[in-house]
């Protein structure tokens, strides 16, 4: 017995040696009153800083030589085209191929709006469009600053895993009034830690939760929450970078939330931060498991079909009628069918899957996935050994299960238009992610 456990640690530790890793992060707070993102209506113009936001890159080059980059943001989201923009400077400045970079976003709801990410949402004077285009400049730049800092900083390292679980998110889907209360109220608590250390203290902590960044929604610049939570885990940790990724949060808030009184709203916001932070402290200090290499990385894409749209004359009928969001969303549609013959009938939906040696499969998902695929993808391929997380690439739309489609609402319906799609999913949604998932998973082991 004494010889396995020498054997096993032996082993253990000369997997984790291969790995060298570098972090960095980058400060993206604005320097000037900007259009604030996330919430439809009227325009929130930012009039004070709660506390900076940021990017953060952890880089992890394994005994292969690959190099693979995750990067978090205290931003509401991505689109296509700032995906373009930043994956191609991370393949040409920084040799970093597609499908070893990860791009994930807290979906936080007090940040600047970028580019033209939920850009029905908005609608700007051509001042306000300038400076969120000043704004969206600055933020490429500092991708590409921090991917590259990142990578520069490498150096012999060791990671580890395990997870925790803190009681913040609450299945929002349950607090819209009584008809309400027949929804599920799943969760997904838990709350996975990589760590890397390059001695005895952590270098980089990246922690996840599953629950939108909507504690505030006042006129402040901050990360919410997940803000709070690695600002409470820097200080725990001096020198360390703590990363925040959004997990399957569609269907999750943190509950309960304070409307219109900032400064209670502020402190409750704190508050989530303290019991997520604390959560990790936990881990941290408790026994976590080595994380092994190599980092096998696997990139596809599946198409999510949608039901028919709205006919072309029933749009022109009652656009009239229409002011606001609804107004723009319909007036997209009927330029969908003028320019492309009728709006498209299906959504790319690209997915990832990073595995690290036999320790632990990291499957990255695209837009605003509801809890169930997190739950889904754990009871399939462990719960102790898989991380699940939405908010990458393209904030493409809300991505219900077959059980939320079938329930109806906003995550699986009604929410569809503010994304520019047509209509609701077909009932193929999960059945389409779940077979590409499984082909991804098999192709990285
Ligand atoms: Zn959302």
């Amino acid at each position: 017995m004494k010889c396995f456990c020498i054997t096993f640690f032996g082993l253990c530790a000369a997997a984790s040696a291969a790995w060298q890793a570098g972090v960095a992060k980058a400060d993206i707070t604005p320097a000037e009153s900007v259009p604030l993102a996330g919430y439809g209506g009227k325009t929130r113009m930012s009039q004070r800083v709660e506390h900076p936001i940021w990017l953060k890159a952890l880089a992890l080059k394994d005994d292969s030589g690959a190099i693979s980059v995750l990067v978090t943001a205290d931003l509401v989201g991505l689109s296509d085209k700032m995906i373009a923009v930043i994956a191609k400077n991370a393949l040409e400045e920084h040799r970093v191929p597609r499908e070893r970079l990860i791009l994930n976003t807290s979906h936080n709801h007090s940040c600047p709006v970028t580019e033209d990410v939920l850009w029905l949402y908005y609608e700007f004077t051509p001042e306000e469009a300038a400076v969120k285009d000043r704004y969206t400049q600055m933020v490429y730049a500092k991708y590409d600053e921090v991917i590259g800092k990142a990578i520069a900083n490498l150096a012999p390292a060791e990671l580890a895993f395990e997870q925790g679980l803190a009681g913040v998110a609450v299945n929002r889907r349950r607090s819209r009034g009584a008809e309400s209360r027949a929804f599920g109220g799943q969760v997904d608590q838990d709350v996975p830690v990589i760590t890397m250390k390059t001695g005895t203290d952590p270098k980089a902590i990246v922690f996840g939760y599953s629950c939108h960044t909507t504690a505030l929604g006042g006129l402040s610049i901050n990360g919410d929450y997940a803000g709070f939570a690695q600002l409470e885990l820097e200080k725990s940790f001096p020198g360390c970078v703590a990363m925040f990724v959004q997990n399957c949060g569609g269907d999750a808030n943190p509950l309960p939330r304070i409307r219109g009184k900032d400064m209670e709203a502020t402190e409750l916001a704190g508050m989530y931060g303290k019991v997520l932070a604390e959560s990790v402290r936990q881990v941290v200090a408790g026994t976590m498991k080595p994380l092994g290499g190599p980092l096998r990385a696997a990139m596809g894409g599946t198409e999510l079909e949608l039901q028919p749209g709205i006919p072309l004359d029933e749009l022109k009928q009652r656009v009239p009628n229409l002011t606001g969001m609804p107004k723009r969303e319909f007036e997209h549609f009927i330029r969908q069918y003028e320019t492309l013959g009728s709006p498209p009938d299906r959504v790319k939906y690209p997915v990832q899957v990073w595995q690290f040696g036999p320790d632990l499969t990291f499957i990255a998902l695209t837009g605003e996935t509801v809890v169930d695929y997190s739950l889904k993808f754990k009871s399939t391929y462990g719960w102790n050994n898989t991380w699940v997380c939405g908010y990458n690439n393209d904030l493409t739309s809300y991505v219900p299960s077959l059980r939320v489609l079938k329930e109806g609402g906003y995550e699986g319906v009604t929410g569809m238009f503010e994304y520019g799609h047509r209509a609701p999913y077909t009932e193929t949604v999960e059945e389409r992610i779940t077979t590409k998932v499984d082909e991804l998973v098999k192709k990285a082991k």
